[in-house]
């Protein structure tokens, strides 16, 4: 078997160096699995920041810049005038993460959904206008989410820790979206996922980490770094049937596709 070669498609870098881990040294564990590049994403004006910090710093870190519905507000005109500078950056490639979370906390309110979707048809026009693909983030809002989507400006999009099942997938494959799996597709109570896993063809299946969260089987609950996108792509290699190196080149392809990443 030849030198496994693989991308974390979604990773938050910053959020793991606040929780101790330096990007210098998750980076540093990432090429020791094979892990080579990797897309750091942003979520809001100071994650968007230090994400472009690292990307400049590091040949294999790529960014988006992006505004996650959990900041339960729409940005203000001069942080939107920075989000669409960020994405004129030679190392921003793709705008995101953005998108519709419909998930309550313990109860606790969301924001408006009607908000929320508004934000997100502007975020397809501008991602659009400046010809990049966007990261959708999605949380119990699959439906509303496609109708946003059959609605607004048709731009490569990439479902980040995809989660549904496979009648979404179909749905999700059927527009042409990227579907991106995290470390929750190797745990025991995901076979929803799995069943989704196995629709996707590979040339829309991307893998990421979502570092520092979902740290896959058998590391569940730990803090989770990119290097660890080789466990999940290990797991499905053993879920489908193929071998390790043809889920790796596979998945990076696709990635490298989707992002117009270079060669490692
Ligand atoms: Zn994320």
């Amino acid at each position: 078997m030849g030198e496994i070669q693989l991308v974390d498609a979604h990773c938050h870098l910053d959020e793991l160096e606040r929780r101790g881990m330096p990007a210098s040294e998750a980076i540093a564990a990432a090429a020791d699995s094979g892990v080579l590049q990797m897309v750091t994403s942003g979520d809001s004006p100071a994650e968007n920041q230090r994400a472009r910090e690292l990307a400049e710093a590091y040949p294999g870190v790529f960014f988006t810049p992006g505004w996650h519905p959990s900041n339960g507000r729409a940005p203000s005109s001069a942080e939107w005038r920075e989000i669409r500078d960020l994405l004129g950056h030679p190392r921003a490639v793709a705008l995101g993460e953005v998108g519709l979370d419909y998930h309550r906390w313990d109860g606790a309110a969301i924001w408006d959904p009607r908000e929320q979707r508004n934000l997100l048809r502007s975020m397809l026009e501008l991602a659009a206008e400046v010809g990049k693909p966007v990261v959708i983030h999605q949380r119990d809002a699959g439906g509303d989410l496609l109708g946003v989507l059959d609605s607004s400006p048709k731009v490569p999009t990439m479902l980040h820790c995809f989660s549904g099942g496979a009648e979404f997938a179909q749905a999700a494959i059927s527009r042409g979206l990227h579907c991106s799996f995290a470390g929750n597709l190797t745990f025991g109570s995901a076979a929803q996922l799995r069943e989704a896993a196995s629709v996707v063809p590979p040339e829309l299946l991307l893998l990421e980490t979502d570092s520092p969260f979902l740290a896959p089987h058998p590391l569940r609950g730990r803090v989770c770094h990119p290097a660890l996108v080789r466990l999940t792509a290990s797991w499905l290699a053993n879920h489908l049937g193929v071998g390790l190196d043809t889920v790796a080149e596979r998945s990076s392809s696709t990635a490298r596709a989707f992002f117009q990443l270079p060669p490692p």
